[in-house]
């Protein structure tokens, strides 16, 4: 059998891990998860740690969950994959009808890919494509917010907004239109509404994360807000794209962002929770519309020409499946109100904190800015590391969180028991008392 110690050479020699750099990762000891359960997860010598980012915003139901696992286990026994090119299969045909019966209302088609950033791709060349199809084939710009993060391939890139990712690849891309972030939700309507004003004909699409900007801070907006946009969407004729790979699955306390305006977007980008955090999956929703501009004889080549070998596999769209049963079983949308509400109860106290600038959240989606001087907005250098130290002292404390910059986040799974979240936000507390008042002297 491979030793504890062999896996931690094995690592270090060979993996080269993803947003981390490898030089500090190194002078390190590598934190070996290996079990889990419920909430939970165990590292290589059995310590327990809250997972308290939903491992990287993807689980929703906690870990070792009874119903998912079973629907792998039954999936495995039929068939593990074939492609969805020109055949299908029952697991993800079954998702996509119960995808569109929550999905809001009027998006009717499901076009599965493996990750979120595939899935921008797909809805970024649908929304260019959609309007050659439409005879429109001036609309070629896309509209997207500072700081707003849609994944890391160059498509994605190309309308992110978070400048130390992203401006390095910036010879790669195409040009798109950036305009504010949510942080002055006013500026932001205006600046669209100027753009739009001036060259509308030559917008495809603006996208956006509804009400949270994830990476780029857990920037939140504020109520209304994409209703507004929405409207200025119709009124300018371009598409709406709801980039939902992190907002969605309950995690602002419906099951889609969107839904706190009512909102039906023309294309609803969905990954991470989609599985429940189990396997890689996403899908990208359309309307009707969008869908029919692509119909035709096949020597009118309107087909869409994109695919992955992975699209709709049968075992993660089982697990699909079993995931939104939960919630309808659970009624985990209702359950989540009364969890918000003991986060937001717990983050209160945050307040108190010196080094504390600001706290921001939305449902279980939660932001806590440290900064050095808050009262004369002064940061910590970023050699300071002050994020990453509360992080590592945390996971002594046996709670597992990942800062953005100076930002500590919390998002756990959707179904974290209010003992859980108490002990995760107290850790947290504490670890950001401990790091940044040692660091004041
Ligand atoms: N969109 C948003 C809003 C995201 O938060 C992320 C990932 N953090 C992505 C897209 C990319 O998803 P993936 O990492 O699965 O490619």
């Amino acid at each position: 059998m491979t030793s504890k110690s062999n896996i931690k050479s094995y690592d270090l020699d060979y993996i080269w891990h993803p947003f981390t750099q490898m030089k500090e990762y190194a002078e390190e000891e590598p934190l070996v998860i290996e079990d889990s359960d419920g909430v939970y997860l165990i590292d290589s010598d059995g310590k327990k740690y809250i997972d308290g980012v939903s491992s990287l915003w993807v689980n929703i139901h906690g870990h070792k969950v009874e119903k998912i696992d079973n629907a792998v286990k039954k999936q495995l026994n039929k068939n593990s994959h074939s492609t969805l090119l020109g055949i299908t299969n029952p697991s993800a045909a079954i998702l996509a009808k119960k995808l569109i019966d929550i999905a809001p209302k009027g998006l009717k088609k499901v076009f599965y890919s493996g990750d979120g950033a595939s899935a921008v791709e797909v809805a970024l060349k649908m929304a260019f494509h959609y309007w050659i199809l439409r005879n429109k084939p001036e609309k070629q710009k896309f509209i997207c917010l500072k700081d707003g993060y849609h994944g890391d391939t160059l498509g994605a890139v190309s309308v992110g907004g978070i400048d130390i990712f992203h401006s390095t690849y910036k010879p790669l891309l195409f040009e798109s239109l950036q305009i504010s972030s949510y942080d002055s939700s006013n500026q932001t309507l205006l600046e669209l509404e100027e753009i739009l004003d001036k060259k509308s004909d030559e917008v495809a699409a603006i996208i956006l994360e509804p009400y949270v900007q994830a990476a780029g801070g857990i920037k939140v907006a504020s109520p209304g807000y994409l209703k507004k946009i929405k409207i200025l969407c119709d009124k300018y004729n371009i598409l709406l794209i709801a980039d939902e790979v992190a907002t969605a699955f309950g995690r602002t306390g419906e099951m889609f962002a969107c839904n706190h305006d009512s909102v039906t977007p023309d294309i609803l980008v969905l990954g991470k929770g989609l599985t429940s955090g189990y396997l890689p999956l996403s899908a990208t929703i359309t309307t009707q519309d969008i869908f029919d501009a692509f119909l035709g004889e096949a020597d009118e080549l309107k087909t869409f020409f994109h695919g992955h070998s992975y699209s709709g596999n049968p075992l993660a769209c089982a697990t699909g499946i079993a995931n939104l049963e939960i919630f309808e079983e659970e009624k985990t949308i209702f359950k989540i109100k009364k969890t918000v509400e003991i986060l937001e109860d717990e983050l209160k106290e945050f307040r108190g904190l010196s080094h504390v600038s600001d706290i921001r959240n939305k449902g279980l989606m939660a932001g806590i800015d440290l900064k050095k001087d808050p009262s004369k907005g002064i940061s910590y250098k970023i050699n300071e590391r002050i994020g990453k130290k509360v992080c590592d002292l945390a996971k002594e404390e046996g709670v597992l969180i990942r800062p953005l910059g100076d930002t500590i986040v919390i998002m756990p799974p959707v179904s974290i028991k209010e003992k859980e979240l108490k002990k995760l936000t107290r850790s947290i507390y504490k670890c950001i008392k401990i790091v940044t008042e040692d660091e004041k002297e």
